[in-house]
């Protein structure tokens, strides 16, 4: 890595949210995976070790956290570290494949966080399996969901608090159809849900590669179209779901919108900090060294001469594909340019 500049942004931006990946272990292989999943080592933490990350997020003080990964309900202590969290004020998400949704972990993520998302990618049994890699996965999403709808209009009924339930639809070309169905079936299917969005894939993690971005990235007529699709969408929910598109341009670094996603530190299971949560970048490992540190260190990666060229050529999700590919070779550890090198 290059040197490193001492800068005034350091003091400038703050962690407004942490996205802490508990693991690399994952059930599905889906072929977008921003973190490629199940293809890796875990990482995981053992339990002293977890306690010490969340030690450092409640002491940053974050607006919320989201438990990602992987499928962070493999992690063994993924409650106790969510509990640890709330009981210090800071609202935790989880999101999760559905594979792993028992009762006994419904009932424990109704006592244990402030959100959880299931993501479904396809609008019918087949898409979403193709997409994600293993047959059942749509079953397994939609048996998650009615039972924590269940768990939730049971919490409602005893006027006790519960989780907001939500969708996260993450839009390939292969997933792109039918947007307007799924939207009527989810909501009248699960009357718990609090919310349904969909939203663009990205090109980061296997979304980067030039086979998947020819294939799978939206165009920028596609974005826009989807984005647009949000009213109509919204018309086809019953039960009062919100339901909502993300633009994901708000995340390409040259956007005037990009403010939320400089705020984001992401944690990855072993405890290293990402020098931005799109790439494999990493500055330090929070059980090492202060975060401040990591932080002012992961603001000047952003601001050096090489990453600034790469990322001020950003207009489109393929620009962005290109740059991504560009810094995650330049700048993944040895491991993760080993990984790369094994794509297909
Ligand atoms: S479920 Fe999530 S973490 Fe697992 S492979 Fe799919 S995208 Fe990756």
């Amino acid at each position: 890595m290059e040197p490193l500049e001492s800068l005034e942004a350091q003091s400038v931006t703050r962690i407004n949210r942490v996205i802490w990946d508990l693991t690399y272990a994952c059930p599905l292989r889906c072929i977008h995976c921003y973190s490629e999943s199940g293809r890796r080592p875990a990482r995981m933490l053992d339990r002293e070790r977890m306690r010490q990350v969340a030690e450092v997020i409640i002491a940053i003080g974050p607006e919320r956290v989201s438990f990602s990964g992987g499928e962070p309900l493999l992690a063994p202590w993924w409650d106790e570290a969510a509990s640890l969290l709330r009981e210090a004020g800071i609202p935790v998400t989880v999101f999760a494949s559905g594979w792993v949704m028992d009762q006994s972990v419904a009932d424990r993520l109704s006592q244990a966080v402030t959100a959880v998302t299931v993501s479904v990618d396809g609008a019918d049994e087949q898409t979403h399996d193709a997409i994600r890699g293993r047959t059942g996965s749509y079953r397994r999403a939609m048996a998650a969901l009615e039972r924590l709808s269940r768990v939730k209009l049971a919490c409602t009924e005893r006027a006790e608090p519960c989780f907001r339930l939500g969708i996260d639809y993450t839009v390939t070309r292969s997933g792109y159809s039918n947007l307007g169905s799924f939207v009527a079936t989810a909501t009248s299917r699960f009357p718990g849900l609090d919310y349904v969005r969909f939203g663009a894939v990205m090109p980061v993690g296997l979304g980067q590669e030039t086979g998947f971005a020819a294939d799978e990235l939206l165009s920028d007529k596609e974005l826009e179209a989807l984005v647009d699709a949000e009213p109509e969408l919204s018309s086809r929910a019953s039960n009062g779901i919100e339901v909502s598109v993300t633009d994901v341009r708000s995340f390409l670094p040259t956007s005037p919108l990009s403010v939320e996603g400089e705020g984001i530190a992401q944690i990855e299971p072993d405890g290293q900090l990402r020098a931005f949560a799109c790439y494999e970048a990493k500055v330090g490992n929070v059980l090492d060294e202060p975060i401040d540190v990591l932080w002012g260190r992961a603001l000047a990666w952003r601001a050096s001469p090489f990453v600034r060229e790469q990322t001020n050529t950003i207009h489109s999700l393929t620009d962005w594909a290109r740059a991504t590919r560009i810094l995650d070779r330049r700048y993944g550890s040895e491991a993760d340019k080993v990984r790369i090198a094994h794509r297909k």
